[in-house]
């Protein structure tokens, strides 16, 4: 199936009040053309450079998702013009997006992300630092920032009780902030169980454009 295929059939599966982030990092500006003439606007990236080329050459009305880890030193490239940050894990990162975004008069919505999964290797906040964050008095002085959600990765795992309990308790967490209504959950493998959950977003690349080669 085509691209613009992948993304029709994707459409039929998910609820109306679900955004897709069509997610194509390593791949080519074509790719994301042809998800474009589909009526695709929104579009995740893990990598800055790589999002900052894109973003440079595409249509001005694409929202770009940055969907990967955020070292510090580089938050100053995106925040001209990206639309949502969803992997924020920390206080820090949140101080450095309000500086950057300060001098471009911005107010930029940030993703607190959120520890779900049984791996190690995942980034992400613990609930307790959560609500340490999420405390006024911490952000009360970043006027330049706006916690709109939330956003996990379940355990990549077949065992779909597992999933499911790991998108719940991120779901369960959030309710506690019923102002911060973004919840970014959902990937190819998991995405029907994350809506399911009560995702409000969903990630997904290789069900729309193929899998990715890290080697080229
Ligand atoms: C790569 C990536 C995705 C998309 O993964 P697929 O399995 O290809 O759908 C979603 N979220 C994040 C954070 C990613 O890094």
């Amino acid at each position: 199936m085509s691209i613009a295929e992948n993304i029709q059939h994707l459409r039929q599966q998910i609820p109306g009040q679900v955004t897709l982030i069509a997610v194509s990092k390593t791949k080519p500006d074509e790719d994301i053309l042809s998800a474009y003439a589909a009526g695709q606007r929104d579009f995740g990236e893990n990598y800055v450079q790589e999002m900052v080329a894109k973003a440079e050459i595409l249509p001005k009305d694409i929202r770009w998702h940055f969907i990967g880890h955020l070292q510090s030193n580089k938050v100053k490239y995106i925040v001209p013009f990206v639309h949502l940050i969803h992997g924020v894990d920390s206080f820090k990162l949140l101080k450095e997006i309000n500086k950057q975004a300060a001098k471009f008069n911005r107010v930029i919505p940030c993703l607190l992300q959120v520890f779900i999964a049984k791996e190690e290797s995942k980034f992400g906040l613990d609930d307790a630092e959560v609500r340490e964050i999420m405390n006024e008095n911490m952000l009360s002085e970043l006027k330049n920032i706006k916690i709109a959600g939330f956003m996990g990765m379940a355990s990549n795992t077949n065992d779909e009780t597992i999933v499911r309990k790991e998108f719940h308790h991120l779901k369960q967490l959030a309710s506690e902030f019923p102002q911060c209504n973004i919840i970014s959950m959902g990937m190819s493998s998991d995405f029907p169980i994350a809506i399911e959950e009560g995702s409000t977003m969903i990630r997904v690349g290789s069900l729309i454009f193929g899998k990715r080669n890290y080697n080229q």
